[in-house]
């Protein structure tokens, strides 16, 4: 049988360590024999971890693979941005995730750029159609946005300013996604939202993750995975379960495809997908 026919891809942070890139080199290799579309690169606004981004993404480039490289703005200037869009562009790079970013508490908001749609803006200024850009979208609203309606008409500006697609915040109500999805579409947006999905590892750190980012995780599940206490199979056998119908809902419902934030662990996203019928 083959496999089912939704494309899926595969985020990575980079890692910070010899062994960390050994591992994800490795974890990478078991994700590669499902097809995915691109592996995307996570970009940590405000420096440190920007060159080992890049370094991530030739790495996944050589190795023959479509790599996207996130790219934020925050605290950034216009010549730094317009460095890496060129050295992507002459990597042979197709695909960039663009983003705000958060700056690390403490750090002033400095820089040129002050929200995403800004930097797909530049991005199509400085390199017209070449890239597919992706940009972030929040089903149950980012954790900033002054309303519900505000965030929807910033999704809107970053979608007119050039954006070709969007990945969703992960999101553990099937509902909220496809509501967001007929909201764009009342607005006359109709570019393809692909959900995130985030498979679950540990409660204590999804909780912690969910905090940040305003994610919500159901008081059912909340619940059910605080009463498994230490007993981390039980976590994530019930996470297995729960994820793995939101995905089926999801294809039903005609997702256009599955993007995987994987926290550079292979099994977690392979166990979902083989009980959804991929196969490697
Ligand atoms: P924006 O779209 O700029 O929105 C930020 C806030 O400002 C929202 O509340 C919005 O409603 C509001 N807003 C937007 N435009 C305007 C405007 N013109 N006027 C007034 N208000 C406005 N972070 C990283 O640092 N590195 C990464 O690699 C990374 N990858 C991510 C990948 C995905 C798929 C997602 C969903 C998030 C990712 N993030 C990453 C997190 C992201 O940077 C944060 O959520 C950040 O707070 C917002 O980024 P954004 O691009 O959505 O910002």
């Amino acid at each position: 049988m083959g496999n089912p026919t939704t494309p899926i891809s595969f985020e990575f942070f980079p890692p910070q360590t010899p062994e960390g890139a050994s591992k994800l080199t490795a974890a990478r290799q078991r994700l590669a024999a499902f097809q995915p579309e691109f592996f995307s690169v996570t970009f940590g606004a405000g420096g440190s971890t920007q060159d080992r981004t890049l370094e991530t993404i030739r790495l996944i480039h050589s190795e023959g693979h479509s790599a996207a490289p996130h790219l934020s703005c925050v605290g950034s200037t216009r010549e730094n941005i317009r460095g890496l869009l060129h050295i992507y562009k002459d990597m042979g790079i197709k695909r960039i995730v663009a983003l705000r970013g958060d700056l690390p508490s403490g750090m002033a908001s400095i820089g040129e750029f002050q929200y995403a749609n800004e930097l797909v803006s530049f991005i199509r200024a400085q390199t017209g159609e070449h890239f597919h850009i992706e940009v972030a979208a929040y089903p149950e609203f980012h954790p900033q946005a002054k309303s519900a309606r505000d965030d929807m008409l910033n999704y809107k500006r970053k979608i007119n300013a050039g954006a070709n697609s969007a990945i969703t915040q992960y999101f553990y109500n099937a509902d909220a996604y496809f509501r967001f999805v007929d909201e764009t579409r009342k607005l006359g947006v109709e570019a393809p939202v692909v959900p995130g999905i985030m498979p679950i590892v540990r409660y204590s750190q999804l909780a912690r993750f969910s905090d940040m980012c305003g994610a919500e995780i159901p008081r059912w599940m909340r619940k059910t995975m605080e009463g498994y206490g230490d007993d981390v199979e039980s976590v994530q056998n019930f996470g297995l379960d729960v994820v793995t119908e939101l995905c089926e809902k999801l294809i039903a419902g005609g997702a256009p495809a599955l993007h995987f934030y994987t926290l550079n662990q292979a099994k977690a996203s392979i166990d979902i997908l083989q009980r959804l019928g991929y196969h490697a």
